[in-house]
This record gives C-alpha cells, structure tokens and sequence, in this order.
C-alpha cells in the first residue's frame, strides 16, 4: 500500500473520512504486515518504528545546536537562547522539537491533521518517542500530557493528533500519560496561525482549564504537542496547569517552525530505529 502525501490544507472528503474508518476496522482483522507508512515498502527486521530508513533519513530532524529554551535550531556560533526567547517569559521549563516544520515532515503532518490518517501520526509518535529517548528529552518521573482539541473540532477530526503521537511514543517507551480530559479546551479559538505572537496569545489566554487540580498538583508534567510555531500554546498551558499546582512542565513536540529555512539542511542521523 502506499500513501499519497497530498499537499495543502484542504479537508478530506466524508468518503476519505469513511475509507479510514473502514480501513480501520480492517486493520483490527487482518493486520497488514509491517509496511513503511510514509512510501509503502517492507520495512527491514527489527525496525522499531514504522517508517522505512530512507523515509526516515528524509525526514529534517533538529540537529545538536538549538535555543535551550523552546529548542529551535539554530547556527552552532548562536547564544543558548534564540531571539524569540529572550524577549517572552516561559511558563514551561524547556521544549524540545524532534524535527524542522518543512520538506516531507511539513507534509506529513498535514497528511495526518487534514487527510486522517491515524497510523502515519502513531508512526511519527514512535520516531519522537525514539528520539526523546536517545536525547534525554522526557525527564525523569514526567507524565505526559496532550494538548486538548476543543470538543467541536475533535468530533470534526473524530481523533486528537498528540493523543495519537502520544500513543507512539508509548509503544517505544515506558511512560506515564495523564488522563484524557484531565485539561480540557474551553473555546474553539480562531484560526491563529495568522496573528503575530502578542495576538496569539491574548487569543489563547484561559482557553485551557483543568476540572480537578489533584490530577495534576505536585506532578512533573510534559506536554506533547505535534507543532511549535511560537509557543503560545504550550506557554498558556504550562501556566494553566501551574496554576493548578504542577511542579514544574516540559514540552515534546513533533516539529518546530523555522524563519530560516537553510537550518532545513541541517539533519541529524537516524542511528538507533532498531533493535539492539
Ligand atoms: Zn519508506
Ligand atoms: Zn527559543
């Protein structure tokens, strides 16, 4: 089987959205032997994660020089923390960003936020959760923590995509996950992806809420999302969750956005997908 990574922002079909489905539940049947999710061919033995090594060497992963803060790249001569950074207070402790927003992993996500397909969002959750563990990005004792839908925009899509990269990252590693619902989204929020940064987040300021603070107090949180573009989410989350008595709060997210698009040529082995 191979995907069609289809470019744009358009919707999927009802009948895209029923084939999923139906494909599914055909899965759950007869499961299909393990094929590369991106381009479709036999993965080799003992690979960990669904994503052939050529897909994955494709994929624009953050190399060894980035912000310590919010974890875009940067050049290797760069201060440890990156403009945006300097100028905004964080909330969260640190995020780190297992790949570059653009080339086949800007596609790919659109391909899993727009066009459902599930398995590729699980597939590309193993690959965070692989890297998470070579780089030491979860810390210790943390739960993980999706970034909520709101309920209209996930009876939309029928599926939170980082409760899916969520769900990846928990086949290649053991860890803690918070409970759905444990923060909830109050308002669907307009499209933000237009606004500068100020306006983003007095846009997102008290979106998030979380019912019962004994779910979270006196936990370390890391919230998993699948873009940074400026943080605000994942900043006005982290304040959420504090404000309920977190001790402290990290971010994983699958891709960062990058002004400079030359760090794009900035890629980083994909050593240690498989088996030992
Ligand atoms: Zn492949
Ligand atoms: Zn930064």
């Amino acid at each position: 089987m191979s995907i069609t990574i289809r470019r744009g922002k358009k919707r999927a079909s009802i009948g895209e959205y029923l084939g999923s489905l139906w494909q599914a539940s055909l899965d759950l049947v007869f499961p299909s032997p393990m094929l590369c999710l991106v381009c479709g061919k036999k993965l080799a033995r003992g690979m960990l994660v669904q994503l052939c090594q050529a897909c994955l060497e494709q994929l624009p992963l953050v190399g060894e020089s980035f912000c310590q803060l919010c974890g875009r790249p940067s050049r290797p001569s760069s201060n440890v923390h990156c403009l945006d950074c300097t100028g905004t207070k964080h909330f969260f402790l640190r995020n780190r960003a297992v790949g570059i927003y653009g080339g086949p992993l800007k596609e790919q996500i659109q391909e899993f936020k727009y066009h459902y397909n599930r398995r590729l969002c699980i597939g590309l959750g193993e690959v965070m959760g692989l890297v998470a563990r070579q780089r030491g990005w979860i810390p210790k004792d943390a739960h993980l923590v999706a970034v909520p839908l709101h309920k209209e925009r996930l009876e939309e899509r029928g599926y939170n995509q980082a409760e899916l990269l969520i769900q990846g990252i928990e086949r290649v590693l053991p860890v803690s996950v918070l409970k759905r619902d444990c923060v909830i989204r109050r308002a669907a929020t307009g499209a933000s992806s237009k606004l500068g940064p100020r306006e983003r987040r007095a846009n997102l300021r008290g979106v998030f809420r979380v019912p019962r603070a004994g779910e979270v107090a006196g936990k370390v949180l890391c919230i998993i999302d699948d873009i940074y573009t400026t943080g605000a989410t994942l900043d006005e989350m982290a304040r959420t969750l504090l404000m309920a008595g977190a001790e402290a709060v990290y971010g994983l997210t699958l891709a960062i956005a990058v002004d400079d698009q030359d760090l794009l040529g900035q890629v980083q082995g994909s050593c240690g997908y498989y088996q030992s």
